[in-house]
């Protein structure tokens, strides 16, 4: 069967703003201006506004936004080379990269099975193994950071960066204080990554804190370690975000809510929907801006390759986030880590339904009434 309900086509998403995309991306090019200006510092203020941060620096994609951030931190003194760096061992590749390039240890810990995220019992574990900070990953769009963990942190002394990836948009309740990704942590680096919840039309991304010299050091970091125009305090990068794809941003970011809301609409349908035991449903957050949806991830213990087989055959085209976690890599077969069962398991179970605007509601609970006729035993 040719496909009915696709993951995903990105021009369609763009579909409802492309004049206003054109007209933004024209603007740039009379301009004249093609590095730095007005779109790149309204873009790092739409993004402090939007993640109630008092700083924002807009970089080059989200690999480099978490590895500039941890640089920084270096710079700065709150990290050493070759400090333990917490991470969930189910996440992107790029979460355990950045640790990496930045000069740090990952300490890869188990997730939670239900959540798929970091949970205080991981934090703990890689608190144990002496880990000096903590980069949690905000997976499938959910927050994933608690009072508990919070609390965890501080007594340990971690610096807590989030992987915001996934996640923008996302409201964390932690203790009695709603708090959207990007705030929750010393720093959050986002990408802007095409597929992500808000895609530029090429890489893009952002770091947000509200730590003024941790935002100057990324910033310093980013544009060859100069603090100043030919004064270069740090050996640095070129990380910076281009103006074009800054007001991409700026057409698309005032519509972060209402997109995000429509990928909960789809996840609610999807949860109502699915009554197949075969299928375990990814829980609903306690409260509905909690997880943004970038993913919604069902498990299929036993049966996930017979499954998305049938799905195809019904014209239904899913994904797998991730196949591989990042310790099974081969760049990564030398890397010292504890048994991560939960994390492996994950990578056998795990299938990604359509969520985006190309799947309407009624797409969704017919996606489901498939599911709902899928019988393992056949
Ligand atoms: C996409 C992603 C990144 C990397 O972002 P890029 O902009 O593609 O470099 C990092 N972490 C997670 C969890 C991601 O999903």
């Amino acid at each position: 069967m040719s496909v009915k309900y696709p993951f995903a086509n990105l021009a369609t998403v763009n579909e409802p703003l492309m004049p206003q995309l054109i007209e933004a991306a024209s603007s740039v090019i009379r301009s004249g201006r093609y590095i730095g200006g007005p779109e790149v510092d309204t873009l790092e203020q739409n993004m402090a506004s939007l993640c109630s941060t008092s700083h924002a620096v807009g970089v080059s994609n989200g690999l480099d936004a978490l590895r500039l951030i941890l640089e920084a931190m270096i710079e700065l003194g709150r990290l050493q080379s070759g400090d333990g760096v917490i991470v969930p061992a189910n996440t992107y590749i790029a979460s355990v990269l950045a640790i990496t390039h930045a000069g740090l240890t990952p300490v890869l810990v188990d997730p939670d099975v239900n959540t798929m995220n970091l949970s205080a019992a991981g934090l703990q574990d890689g608190i144990a193994q002496g880990a000096k900070a903590v980069m949690t990953v905000h997976l499938y769009g959910r927050v994933a950071w608690d009072e508990e963990m919070e609390r965890l942190a501080q007594e340990a002394g971690l610096q807590v960066v989030e992987d915001a990836a996934q996640a923008i948009g996302a409201i964390g309740i932690i203790g009695s204080t709603p708090r959207p990704t990007g705030a929750i942590g010393h720093a959050a680096g986002f990408s802007f990554y095409p597929t992500k919840n808000v895609g530029a039309l090429g890489d893009a991304g952002c770091v947000t804190t509200n730590d003024a010299a941790l935002a100057d050091t990324v910033r310093a970091l980013a544009n060859y370690g100069s603090d100043r125009r030919y004064h270069n305090l740090y050996a640095g990068h070129n990380c910076r975000l281009d103006p074009i794809q800054a007001a991409m941003l700026n057409v698309k970011l005032p519509h972060t809510a209402e997109a995000n809301a429509r990928r909960f609409e789809r996840a609610v349908a999807y949860n109502n929907t699915i009554v197949n035991p075969a299928v375990i449903l990814p829980a609903m957050p306690s409260s509905p801006t909690e997880c943004v949806w970038h993913q919604y991830v069902v498990r299929v213990p036993g049966h996930r390759d017979e499954f998305r087989q049938y799905l195809t055959a019904h014209g239904v085209e899913t994904d797998i986030h991730y196949p591989i976690p990042p310790h099974l890599q081969p760049c990564y077969m030398a890397l010292p880590h504890s048994p991560l069962p939960v994390a492996e398991q994950l990578a056998t179970e795990v299938v990604s339904l359509p969520i985006t605007d190309c799947t309407s509601v009624s797409d969704a609970v017919e996606i489901a009434k498939i599911i709902n006729r899928y019988d393992p035993t056949k």
